[in-house]
């Protein structure tokens, strides 16, 4: 299929315009390490039109007036164009990613479904009545920020569209979304089947660039009212620090370390394909990825034994030949966690491979298993990003639960047991946003809230609780006498 890349201009204001500076950025394909095409390299006053742009959508523009049914109405008309022309998608995914093309295939099922859920939802989150002192009549409406920004990262730009702007767009907001410069492309793509799906001007603004230079810009944006972030803890400082000198909101998505543990009565022909799939999926670049193995004691030379001869298959390859995993992002990324690889002390289990004949300037890593890993270790405390497994042991269920919560992150975590109330104790205890029993992961999970604490950040995105985050309650006095 021959695929026809977006050009290098940003969305704004209902317009495809140029970076002011007329500048552009390079493009690499992870698979070749090739450049293959270009994006804007925006500044301080492109974000600015945006931002000037999504204020007028707000406050003047056809967006601001439309009602609840009328904006469902046109992100269910997103998520069928996105569906129409997911192929193309899932191709240009691929190619931008590296990612394998069966894997953007499924983030393109995704990104049409966050449309699809949300636009449903539009017209469906209702306020509350109060029954207060007589004479009075009090309601509690929900109510839009107004403005809000959206930084996301590049391991899935796709459904990052889908989770961030549908539930804002659905409580009617105007948006501003800055996507990752390493990968944008389907971003592009998604906001020009917006325009097509007839979203007014101003209420979807896409700005390319840096993140030190046009992230930062929309962060410290005095003209936004609340702020979503999705990418490594680092940048989060920046931008909670930025959020509070403007007094608004943020929710931050910022990884994790999450573990699936696994007991001695676990089915273990369930359990171990997803162990595997779990630190392989996206190459490992998931902040969901779960990449510690927790495993009791009792079963531990089984359980290792099996899952080293399945990480020996495990295999990385051109996204076309879609095998478990693609390459990764970047040369930088690929050199961090080969940094990880090489320099840890906890012995390597096992080693998937690199296919023969893949492009040498791809950006690929072979799966590591290693273990048993210290609880306290590098490779057991620290995200690597990348397809790397620690498997550590514990004795019993105390242990488990301290090892699985001795982490600065908290965002998902698996419990393998066929002991119910075990798997009550377990999912109880454990310091996460989300905990999968006899399962990990949920292929997008739309439905379902999502987030982490500490590290792993705050807020939640997915299900009804997105809507909540992007929106904010007033509460309305009538004396009536
Ligand atoms: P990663 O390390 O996975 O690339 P980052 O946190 O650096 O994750 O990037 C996630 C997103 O944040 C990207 O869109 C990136 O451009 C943006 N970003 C990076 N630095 C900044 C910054 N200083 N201010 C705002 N956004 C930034």
């Amino acid at each position: 299929m021959t695929v026809q890349l977006p050009e290098p201009l940003n969305l704004i204001g209902g317009s495809w315009v140029p970076a002011q500076s007329g500048r552009t950025l390079d493009v690499v394909a992870p698979s070749t390490g090739k450049v293959f095409t270009t994006i804007a390299a925006s500044g301080a006053s492109d974000i600015d039109a945006a931002v000037s742009s999504a204020r007028h959508a707000f406050e003047e523009g056809a967006w601001g007036r439309m009602s609840a049914v009328q904006r469902g109405r046109i992100m269910i008309r997103i998520s069928e164009l996105i569906t129409r022309d997911a192929e193309e998608l899932a191709q240009v995914e691929s190619l931008d990613t590296g990612k394998p093309i069966s894997q953007a295939r499924a983030d393109m099922v995704a990104a049409a479904r966050y449309f699809e859920f949300y636009g449903a939802a539009a017209d469906k989150v209702h306020g509350e009545h109060i029954p207060f002192m007589q004479g009075y009549d009090v309601k509690v409406v929900r109510e839009p920020h107004g403005v809000t920004g959206h930084i996301i990262p590049w391991n899935y730009p796709a459904q990052m569209v889908g989770r961030t702007l549908a539930p804002a767009l659905a409580m009617g907001n105007a948006t501003i979304m800055k996507p990752a410069e390493e990968a944008c492309l389907t971003v592009l793509m998604i906001g020009k089947l917006a325009m097509e799906a007839g979203m007014p001007a101003g209420a979807i603004n896409i700005v390319t660039g840096e993140g030190h230079v046009a992230g930062a810009a929309l962060s410290e944006h005095p003209g936004i009212d609340f702020i979503s972030f999705t990418g490594s803890p680092e940048v989060g400082v920046i931008i909670q620090t930025n959020a509070a000198k403007n007094f608004i909101g943020c929710t931050l998505e910022l990884g994790g370390k999450s573990p699936q543990i696994v007991f001695e009565d676990a089915d273990l022909d369930r359990v171990l394909p997803v162990l595997a799939g779990a630190i392989v999926q996206n190459g490992g670049q998931t902040c969901s990825a779960g990449s510690r193995a927790l495993i009791q004691r009792s079963i531990w030379d089984k359980v290792v034994g099996r899952l080293a001869e399945r990480f020996k298959e495990l295999t990385a390859a051109p996204s076309e030949q879609d095998r478990e995993l693609g390459a990764l992002i970047s040369g930088k990324q690929r050199d961090r966690v080969q940094a990880f690889i090489s320099g840890t002390d906890s012995p390597l289990i096992a080693r998937g491979k690199v296919a023969t004949g893949s492009p040498e300037d791809g950006f690929y890593v072979a799966p590591a298993l290693f273990g048993p890993c210290d609880p306290q270790s590098t490779l057991a405390q620290v995200e690597v990003f990348g397809p790397v497994l620690a498997a550590i042991p514990f004795d019993d269920e105390k242990e488990a639960i301290r090892i699985a919560n001795g982490t600065e992150f908290g965002l998902v975590a698996g419990v393998w047991t066929l002991d119910g109330n075990r798997q009550q104790r377990v999912a109880k205890a454990l310091r996460c946003g989300q905990v999968f029993i006899n399962g990990y992961g949920a292929g997008g999970g739309i439905e379902l809230p999502f987030g982490g604490r500490r590290k792993s950040g705050h807020g939640r995105e997915k299900g009804f609780a997105a809507l909540h985050e992007f929106s904010t309650i007033k509460t309305i006095v009538h004396n009536h006498g």
